[in-house]
C-alpha cells in the first residue's frame, strides 16, 4: 500500500470526511484490521481563506507547497489536496513536492466519462465555479460545464464559508441548494458536481432525483485505488 499525503484543514469539516472515507475504502478492499497509510498536514484555514479573498494565490501556494514538501519528507508517495478550490495552485504544489498529485477534477471527470455524462452542473466556491482552473479540466475531457447564475453563485459561496466550513448545517440553505440543483437540471445538466468538499455535508443523493457527483467521495475512492494498485 502506498502512503497518501493528504493536505487538509480546508476546511477541517471535510477533512474528517476524507479521513473516514480513506480508511473505509481500505477496509472494504483489504478487510480485517487494515487501514489507510497516510500523512495528514492540516493547515489553519483562516490564513488560507484570507489570502484567497485578497487574491493572493501565490501566498496560498507557498503555504501548501511547504505542506506538500513536509508530507513528502515524512514518506508520502502521492498527494491529495482535500479541497477543490485550492487546485487553483495545484501545479505549484505538485512541483514543490516532487511527488504525483491526484487531481480532484481529473478524478471527477473520469467518473463522469465512465457514466456517460457529457453535460454537468457545477456547485462550488465562486473561484471554482467562475475561474478556468477547474472547469477547463473537465471541458478538456469533453464535458460541458453549466454553472448557476450570479445571485445563486453568491449565495452558494457565502454558505460554504459562513456555514459549511464552520460546521453549520441549515435547512434553509439545504432547500436553496436543492432548488439550484433542480434549476441546473432544467438547463440541461444530466448531473451535478458537488465541487466543494463540504457540500456533501448539506445535500445528499437521497434529497434529489438529479444525479449528484460528490467530489470528496470520488477523490477519496480514487486515492485508495491509487494507493492499492501497485
Ligand atoms: N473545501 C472547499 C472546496 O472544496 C472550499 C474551501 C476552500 O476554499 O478551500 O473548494
Amino acid at each position: 500500500m502506498k502512503t497518501i499525503g493528504l493536505l487538509g484543514g480546508m476546511s477541517w469539516e471535510s477533512t474528517q470526511t476524507y479521513y473516514w472515507l480513506l480508511n473505509e475504502h481500505v477496509k472494504a478492499r483489504l478487510g480485517g484490521l487494515h487501514s489507510a497509510k497516510l500523512i495528514l498536514y492540516s493547515v489553519d484555514f483562516a490564513e488560507i481563506e484570507a489570502l484567497q479573498h485578497q487574491g493572493n494565490w501565490a501566498g496560498t501556494a507557498d503555504i501548501l507547497s511547504r505542506a506538500a514538501r513536509a508530507v513528502e519528507q515524512a514518506g508520502a508517495e502521492f498527494l491529495v489536496i482535500g479541497t477543490n478550490t485550492m487546485h487553483k495552485v495545484a501545479p505549484e504544489i505538485e512541483q514543490a513536492s516532487g511527488i504525483p498529485l491526484l487531481h480532484i477534477a481529473d478524478a471527477t471527470g473520469r467518473v463522469l466519462k465512465r457514466d456517460g455524462v457529457s453535460n454537468v452542473g457545477l456547485l462550488g466556491t465562486r473561484f471554482t465555479m467562475e475561474q478556468d482552473f477547474y472547469r477547463e479540466r473537465l471541458e478538456q475531457a469533453g464535458i460541458r460545464v453549466i454553472v448557476p447564475d450570479e445571485p445563486e453563485r453568491e449565495m452558494i459561496h457565502r454558505v460554504i464559508y459562513e456555514e459549511l466550513c464552520q460546521g453549520a448545517i441549515n435547512d434553509s440553505s439545504k432547500q436553496a441548494y436543492l432548488e439550484i440543483v433542480a434549476a441546473l437540471a432544467e438547463r440541461g445538466a444530466e448531473a451535478v458536481i458537488l465541487g466543494c468538499t463540504e457540500i456533501g455535508l448539506l445535500i445528499q443523493q437521497a434529497d434529489t432525483p438529479v444525479a449528484l457527483y460528490d467530489t470528496t467521495e470520488i477523490h477519496a475512492a480514487q486515492a485508495v485505488e491509487k494507493a492499492l494498485d501497485t
